[in-house]
C-alpha cells in the first residue's frame, strides 16, 4: 500500500463546509468519495494542488484532477456549485483544457456568483476523491478562508477499498417496498424508532444514495417508490432484530388508502394549465363536491430576514428558543386537534422538527456567521428543492410540510403574525398552501380550496378531505395569471365542481342554480350517511348487525361514539402499558378503563385482558427467550408465570362503574386454547369479586367475560367453550396465521395471509354453531371485519358483531344495509367448498352483485 501526503490549497476566498453539511445527500453521505466543500466568496475556482486536467464536464460545472503520473493516482473532483448542471454551462468558463497540467493555484473555472446564487440549488462547492482512496483529512475548521491558504492536509492510501466501519454485529438485506406511498413521513419516522430500539445505525441505499434512518430529510430524499428495490444495512446492537424489522416495515403494505385518495393519485402528475374561453379552469380533484361562493386569493407571505447574524452564541440561542417553541405550538396544536388527520400530520411535523439534519445545518449556517433566520432558510430551501425533484408524487407533495416548518419558524424568529386574514364562507385561490394554513382557517369556514401547486397526496389534501372541503390542485400558472385583482374583482360568485375538476369564473345564473343544487344534495346525502352511522345497522332481510369499534386508548372511544360505533368491539388494553419503563397501575388502569365506558355512554365496552407476547413484548416484563414466540407465553397464559399483572388488571376492571351502573363492561381473554385458561381467570374473578366485597355493592353488575378465538383449537371446541363463556369475539389475524401456519409478521405472505381461506371460513361456522348451542354471540374483531368482501361472508356465516376501526364504521354500516344475509347464507357453502381465498373473494364479489 502506498501512502501519500498533500495539502490542498483553498481554490478561493471562501467558506469552509464539512462534506456532511453538503445539500445534497449524494455528497454529505460521501457516495462520491470523501473530502469536504467549501462555499466560495470569489468568482474563480483555482487549482487547490497540482495535478492533470483529466475531465472537464461539458456543462463546465465540474473538473477533475489526478493527482500524480500513476494511472491509479486519486482523483480529485471539483464540483461547482449543486445542481449547476442544469444550467447547461451558462456563467461557467473553464480557464483550462482536458489533459493540462496544472500549478496549484492555476484558474481553472471563471462563473458568475449571481447567476449561479440565482438559479443553482447551492453554491456550495464539494471537492471529493472519487477514486478508492482510504483518506485522513485534518481540514481547516468551519470558517473562512483566502485563496491559496492551507485548506487542509491529506493522507491517504491509494490501494484501499472502502474503509470497513467499525460498531458490533452488522447485517445486511434488501426489501421491496410495499408502501403503496412510498416511503413518506411516518414510516420514515418508524424506521428510525426500530434502529434505537434495537441499538442499531440502520441505513438504507437505492441507486447508489444511501441515508440513515435518523435522517428523515435525506431518507425522503432516497425517493423510495412502491415497488423499489431498497438494500437495508443494520450495525451494532441487535442488528438482526433490526434488519428484520426494517425489511418488514417496508415490505407490508400500509393497508387500504382511501378510494378518493387512491384514486386521484395516478392524474396528479398532470399539472393542467389550462382556461378556456368561458372562464373554466381546471385541476385535479384532491377532494370532491360542490361550491359557489366569492373566491378570495391568498397570496403568500415573504418574512424578510437579514443574511449575517448578531453573533454566534446570539443566534444559537435565538435558534434554540425558536425551536422550543415552535415545538410547544406544535404540541398544543396537535393536542387540540378535533380530527385524526390534523393530529396525525402535527404529529410528523413535530418528527421532522427533530430531525438532526435540519438543526446541524442551520446551527452550520449559524457558525458561519449567518443569522438564525437565514441558515434555517438555506437549509429549507435546499431540502425542499431536493424534495420537490424527487420523481414520487407523495414525496414531492411532502415539500409542502417543510415549507410549513420553514415559514412557522421564521415567524417566530422574526416575531411576524403567521395568521392569514380571509373574509368567511369563500372559496381559497393560492398557489400552495400549508397544512397549518389550512389548520388556522378553519374558523372562516372556506367553501372550497383551489391550488396552483400540490398534489392529492399532499397533507394539505388529506386535511381538505377530512374537512368534506371541495379542492381541486395542481391547477398551475393559469391559475395565478387568470385570477388578477381585476378579474377578481369582478367575479361575484364562482362554481368550484370537484366532481368535474372544474373553477368557473363566470358562471350563468342557470349554471348557479344547478350548481347549488348539485351542493345542497351533496349535503344531504352526507348528513344522511352521518346520520345513519349512529343508528343500527340492518341488512336488507332485517337482521341487526352490531358494528362496532377498536380502540387501544381511551381517548379514540370518544371518535368511536362520534362516527356511531354500537360499542367497543376490542379495547387493546396492551398499548396502555407498551412504551412504559414499568407497568401502569391499578388506579391509572381503572381510570383509562373508566373513561372508555363514559365515552361509550352505556354501549358495551369489551375491554381485552393484557395480550402480551409474540410481537408485543414489555421491556419489565421478562417472558424468556423461546425457539417460536408467537407459540409461547402469551395472552391469557400469563396468568401463569406472570399471575400479578393480569390479576391487577381484573381488580382494576372490577372496581370500574359502568355509566348508569349497568351493562356496559365485558371481559375478554386472548388467546384461549380450552376451557382450562377461562377456569383459571374466572377463579380469579370470583375471589376479587369477595376480596372486593362487590358480591354486597348493589350497583355491581358482573361483567360478561368472553373469549377470543385466536387458536384454531377453540375454534374446533367452540361448543366446549360456549358452555362456560358469554361470547365470542374471532381474532382473524391470528386465528388466519394459525390455521394457515404462515406468520403474519412475514411480508412475503402477506398476500395469502386473507381471513377468507375456506379453511378459516369454516373455523368460523365452528365458531358459530358451537355458540348456538348456548344461545352466545358471535363477533369478529380482526382486520376482516372492516374488510367489505369479508363482511358479506362473515355474515353469512352467522357472525352478529363486527368490530373495526373507528373510522371505517359510518361505511361498513352503509354497507351492511345493502346486503341480503338469508340470501347469501344459502349459498355460503359453494364459498366453503373452494380451493384457497382468492376463489372465494371473487365468488363472494360476484354474489354480491347479483345480489343489489
Ligand atoms: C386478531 O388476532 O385478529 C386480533 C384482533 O388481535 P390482535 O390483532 O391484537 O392480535
Ligand atoms: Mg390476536
Amino acid at each position: 500500500m502506498s501512502r501519500a501526503e498533500i495539502v490542498l490549497q483553498a481554490p478561493c476566498d471562501a467558506l469552509v463546509v464539512p462534506l456532511e453539511q453538503v445539500p445534497d445527500p449524494v455528497f454529505a453521505g460521501g457516495q462520491l468519495g470523501p473530502g469536504l466543500a467549501i462555499e466560495p466568496l470569489g468568482q474563480t475556482l483555482h487549482a487547490p494542488c497540482a495535478g492533470t486536467v483529466v475531465m472537464c464536464a461539458t456543462t463546465r460545472h465540474a473538473l477533475t484532477l489526478r493527482l500524480g503520473d500513476e494511472p491509479d493516482a486519486p482523483e480529485l473532483l471539483l464540483h461547482l456549485g449543486l445542481d449547476t448542471v442544469e444550467l447547461g454551462g451558462r456563467g461557467i468558463e473553464a480557464l483550462v483544457a482536458v489533459g493540462q497540467q496544472v500549478e496549484a493555484g492555476a484558474p481553472l473555472l471563471r462563473f458568475d456568483a449571481d447567476l449561479l446564487a440565482r438559479e443553482a440549488t447551492s453554491l456550495v462547492t464539494p471537492l471529493v476523491f472519487i477514486a478508492g482512496v482510504q483518506l485522513r483529512i485534518e481540514a481547516q475548521a468551519p470558517g473562512r478562508v483566502t485563496q491559496g491558504e492551507t485548506l487542509a492536509r491529506l493522507s491517504f492510501a491509494t490501494d484501499a477499498g472502502r474503509s470497513g466501519e467499525a460498531g458490533g454485529p452488522r447485517c445486511e438485506g434488501s426489501a421491496t417496498v410495499a408502501l403503496e406511498a412510498g416511503l413518506h413521513a411516518r414510516p420514515a419516522a418508524k424506521l428510525k424508532a426500530i434502529g434505537e430500539h434495537h441499538a442499531s445505525r440502520l441505513s438504507f441505499a437505492l441507486d447508489g444514495a444511501e441515508a440513515e434512518a435518523g435522517r428523515l430529510t435525506a431518507m425522503l430524499g432516497l425517493g423510495i417508490g412502491f415497488g423499489s428495490r431498497v438494500a437495508v444495512r443494520a450495525e451494532g446492537g441487535d442488528a438482526a432484530a433490526a434488519l428484520r424489522e426494517a425489511i418488514a416495515l417496508l415490505e407490508t403494505a400500509e393497508g387500504a388508502r382511501s378510494p378518493s385518495a387512491a384514486g386521484i393519485d395516478a392524474g396528479v402528475s398532470r399539472v393542467l394549465d389550462a382556461i378556456d374561453a368561458d372562464g373554466v379552469l381546471r385541476g385535479v380533484a384532491a377532494s370532491t363536491g360542490v361550491a359557489v361562493a366569492p373566491l378570495v386569493r391568498l397570496r403568500a407571505q415573504r418574512i424578510e430576514v437579514a443574511r449575517a447574524g448578531a453573533g454566534v452564541e446570539q443566534e444559537l440561542a435565538r435558534f434554540d428558543r425558536a425551536l422550543g417553541e415552535l415545538r410547544t405550538q406544535l404540541g398544543g396544536d396537535r393536542a387540540r386537534a378535533t380530527r385524526e388527520e390534523d393530529a396525525q400530520i402535527l404529529a410528523a411535523h413535530l418528527e421532522w422538527l427533530d430531525d438532526p439534519e435540519l438543526t446541524e445545518r442551520t446551527v452550520a449556517g449559524i457558525e458561519r456567521g449567518e443569522s438564525a433566520g437565514f441558515a434555517w432558510r438555506e437549509t429549507l430551501d435546499a431540502q425542499i428543492a431536493q424534495l420537490e425533484r424527487a420523481e414520487s408524487a407523495l414525496i414531492r407533495s411532502r415539500a409542502g410540510d417543510l415549507r410549513d416548518l420553514e415559514q412557522r419558524l421564521l415567524a417566530l424568529l422574526e416575531g411576524v403574525e403567521s395568521a392569514v386574514a380571509v373574509p368567511h364562507g369563500a372559496i381559497l385561490v393560492a398557489d400552495d398552501l400549508t397544512p397549518s394554513q389550512l389548520i388556522q382557517l378553519d374558523s372562516v369556514e372556506p367553501k372550497g380550496l383551489c391550488l396552483a401547486a400540490g398534489g392529492a397526496t399532499s397533507h394539505v389534501a388529506i386535511l381538505a378531505r377530512a374537512r368534506g372541503l371541495p379542492c381541486l390542485v395542481g391547477m398551475g400558472q393559469a391559475l395565478g395569471d387568470a385570477l388578477d385583482d381585476e378579474t377578481l374583482e369582478s367575479v361575484r360568485l364562482a362554481v368550484l365542481d370537484a366532481e368535474r375538476g372544474t373553477l368557473e369564473l363566470r358562471p350563468g345564473p342557470e349554471r348557479l342554480a344547478e350548481a347549488q343544487r348539485r351542493r345542497d344534495s351533496l349535503a344531504r346525502e352526507h348528513a344522511e350517511a352521518f346520520g345513519a352511522a349512529s343508528s343500527e345497522a340492518r341488512t336488507r332481510d332485517g337482521a341487526l348487525i352490531e358494528v362496532a369499534a377498536n380502540i387501544g386508548h381511551p381517548d379514540e372511544a370518544e371518535a368511536a361514539f362520534a362516527q356511531g360505533a354500537d360499542g367497543i368491539g376490542l379495547f387493546r388494553s396492551e398499548f396502555l402499558f407498551l412504551d412504559r419503563p414499568v407497568a401502569p397501575d391499578r388506579g391509572r388502569q381503572r381510570a383509562d378503563y373508566q373513561a372508555a365506558l363514559d365515552a361509550m355512554q352505556g354501549k358495551p365496552v369489551i375491554i381485552r385482558t393484557l395480550d402480551i407476547g409474540a410481537d408485543k413484548q414489555l421491556d419489565y416484563l421478562r417472558l424468556g427467550q423461546t425457539p417460536n414466540p408467537a407459540l409461547g407465553m402469551r395472552g391469557v397464559r400469563l396468568i401463569e408465570g406472570h399471575q400479578a399483572l393480569l390479576v391487577d388488571q381484573l381488580r382494576a376492571l372490577l372496581e370500574c362503574r359502568p355509566p348508569a351502573g349497568k351493562g356496559g363492561l365485558r371481559i375478554m381473554l386472548p388467546m384461549v386454547t380450552d376451557l382450562l385458561d377461562v377456569r383459571r381467570v374466572r377463579e380469579w374473578i370470583d375471589t376479587l369479586v369477595d376480596e372486593l366485597g362487590l358480591a354486597e355493592d348493589a350497583d355491581f353488575v358482573a361483567p360478561e367475560l368472553g373469549v377470543m378465538i385466536e387458536v384454531p383449537a377453540a375454534a374446533l371446541c367452540a361448543a366446549s367453550l360456549a358452555r362456560e363463556v358469554d361470547f365470542f369475539s374471532i381474532g382473524t389475524n391470528d386465528l388466519t396465521q394459525y390455521t394457515l401456519a404462515m406468520d403474519r409478521e412475514a411480508p412475503g405472505l402477506a398476500a395469502r395471509m386473507d381471513a377468507l381461506h375456506p379453511a378459516v371460513l369454516r373455523l368460523v361456522r365452528l365458531c358459530v354453531e358451537g355458540a348456538a348451542l348456548y344461545g352466545r354471540k358471535v363477533g369478529v374483531c380482526g382486520a376482516a371485519a372492516g374488510d367489505e368482501i369479508a363482511v358479506a361472508a362473515l355474515i353469512a356465516l352467522g357472525v352478529d358483531e363486527l368490530s373495526m376501526e373507528p373510522a371505517r364504521v359510518p361505511a361498513i354500516k352503509a354497507w351492511v344495509r345493502r346486503l341480503d344475509r338469508a340470501r347469501l347464507a344459502a349459498r355460503i357453502d359453494e364459498a366453503l367448498a373452494l380451493d384457497d381465498a382468492a376463489q372465494v373473494r371473487s365468488w363472494v364479489a360476484r354474489s354480491i352483485t347479483t345480489n343489489p
